[in-house]
């Protein structure tokens, strides 16, 4: 037989959790053709289903770096979009810019958002060409934002009615899921009831879910995942709960907790899952250390109240406090990632603290002037957990692995920034740090579920996930005796070790650790 590739003794380790085995695969017209078992010893290198990003940000970073180059070369093949909220569709009765507007702080882009659904964001992508998938979600916040309820309010009987009928739009068009940020401005505005009403809406589509970024709020971290599940039994739909994490100290080693409300829920019936990221730090917004009272509205109300000298002073104290209950935070553990302004360049990769010692000013008052001056486009890294319980939460079977890390260039609009080096690094240092090296999590066949055929699950994706004749040919081939990332928070720009080449469709997109430029990949859709 022939083949267009041939991935020659390799060890396969095919994504269902089953034990590795010594074999060839054979690729052709984009599917794996044949799986060719051998008697031989298994060989160094393993060919593994490529890894599908259960969690990331890259709805727009994609038509900027169609390459996907800091995931194409971790291994992923597919990245899951539309999270915590945010996705960049519908605009509704709103322009596309609107939405933009609001929105477009997170999901920065060099792109004018032109489109208005989730087919015409499909089409926008597929039409630029992409390197990898793209398994598109339907963001809340979106949603409020598309029919004007951008206000800290319930949604009226018209708005709510408006939402459900874009949403069913959006389902219908192909988007995974709905996905909600209940500590994120508009989304946090809705009740339970409210996202139950609109969860109902969409459970009735075949595979569509419910996912969550929940409402960590001080002492809730038993009730956000508590409300995940209340949504679920009461909407009737799967859920996926969101970079499960424990990010405030008083409460650091309660994991146990946390899992036993999965465990209740899942043998009372409710399909709810989890996706973590392996790192003690997280990325966020700046403006997610300020009170939410500020961000109410739109970025000129913001803005407004910033330039109010009374206003700002009660913002910074509530800030200096710790916001809306929470702990007052550590200022050195606060990185600023990116800016967008020249001005305030040299503030990237220093901490809070270390910017407002040289400006000779509050913290707090550093983070309020860096938000203005920026109009609400900064982010950063927020060191706020402990090793302890991320091993934890990696050892527990209800978790998959999602980065929340953005596909992104290194030579891209993103050169300037310094991103979490989860961008770059979160399948090697899974498959490194925690299954290679001891005292070891898991095993190697639990990393590739966690990452390949558990996410597949979860999406509905029929074609993929699984190393299995017939399949779409997603493949990664990496080497476990040497694959670790390299990505740090200091310089998270590079690329990881012993990943050398990587698969979409049967084409390759990395080739003995080169990106290729091809774009083969495109947008999936629900239910394929
Ligand atoms: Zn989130």
């Amino acid at each position: 037989m022939t083949f267009d590739t041939l991935i020659h003794s390799g060890t396969v380790v095919d994504g269902s959790g089953g034990a590795r085995y010594p074999a060839d695969v054979g690729v052709s017209d984009g599917r794996i053709e044949a799986i060719g078992k051998l008697d031989a010893a298994a060989a160094a290198s393993v060919v593994a289903p490529g890894f599908i990003d259960m969690h990331s940000h890259s709805d727009v970073t994609l038509l900027d770096d169609p390459g996907g180059e800091s995931k194409a070369h971790q291994g992923v093949t597919t990245e899951v979009t539309g999270n915590c909220s945010y996705s960049p569709f519908p605009s509704g009765a709103a322009a596309p810019r609107d939405l933009q507007r609001v929105m477009g702080s997170t999901m920065a882009s060099e792109v004018e958002w032109d489109w208005t659904t989730m087919d015409e964001w499909a089409n926008r992508v597929d039409a630029n060409g992409v390197s990898i998938n793209v398994a598109a979600q339907l963001g809340q916040s979106a949603l409020r934002i598309a029919v004007g309820a951008n206000e800290d309010r319930p949604a009226t009987r018209d708005e709510t009615r408006a939402m459900k009928r874009l949403a069913e739009e959006a389902i219908e068009q192909g988007a995974f899921s709905i996905t909600t940020g209940l500590t994120i401005t508009p989304s946090c505005y809705a009740d339970t009831d409210e996202v139950v009403e609109l969860c109902e809406a969409v459970a009735r589509y075949d595979g569509a879910f419910y996912a969550t970024h929940a409402r960590g709020n001080p002492g809730w971290h038993v009730k956000m995942i508590e409300e995940a599940v209340e949504v679920g039994r009461r909407a009737g739909i799967p859920v996926q709960f969101s970079h499960l994490a424990i990010t405030d100290s008083r409460v650091y080693g309660r994991g146990p907790e946390m899992i036993s409300v999965f465990e209740r829920a899942i043998s009372a019936g409710v399909d709810i899952v989890f996706d973590m990221y392996p790192y003690t730090a997280a990325g966020i917004d700046l403006h997610q250390v300020i009170p939410v009272w500020v961000r109410e509205g739109e970025n000129e109300e913001m803005m407004a109240r910033l330039a109010d000298p009374s206003i700002r002073a009660r913002a910074r104290r509530e800030t200096a406090e710790g916001a809306d209950g929470r702990e007052a935070p550590d200022w050195t553990a606060v990185v600023v990632s990116s800016v967008q302004s020249e001005r305030n360049a040299s503030a990237v990769g220093r901490s809070i603290r270390e910017v407002s010692d040289d400006a000779g000013e509050e913290p707090a008052e550093t983070v309020l002037r860096l938000i203005h001056e920026e109009r609400d486009v900064v982010s950063a890294v927020f060191h706020n957990r402990v090793e302890s319980d991320i091993r934890y939460f990696l050892a527990q079977p209800q978790g998959m692995i999602g980065s929340d890390g953005n596909a992104i260039s290194p030579r891209g609009r993103n050169a300037g920034a310094v991103p979490h080096p989860r961008f770059y690094g979160t399948y090697p240092r899974l498959l490194g740090r925690y299954v290679r090296e001891r005292p070891a999590v898991m095993t190697l066949e639990e990393a590739v579920y966690k990452s390949t055929g558990f996410p597949a699950r979860r999406l509905g994706l029929k074609d993929r996930g699984l190393v299995k004749e017939g399949l779409a040919a997603d493949l990664v081939v990496f080497d476990p005796a040497t694959v670790i990332d390299r990505a740090t928070f200091e310089e998270p720009h590079q690329y990881p070790l012993g990943i050398p080449y990587v698969l979409v469709a049967g084409a390759p997109v990395v080739w003995d650790g080169r990106h290729t430029g091809a774009r083969p990949g495109r947008v999936l859709r629900r239910g394929e």
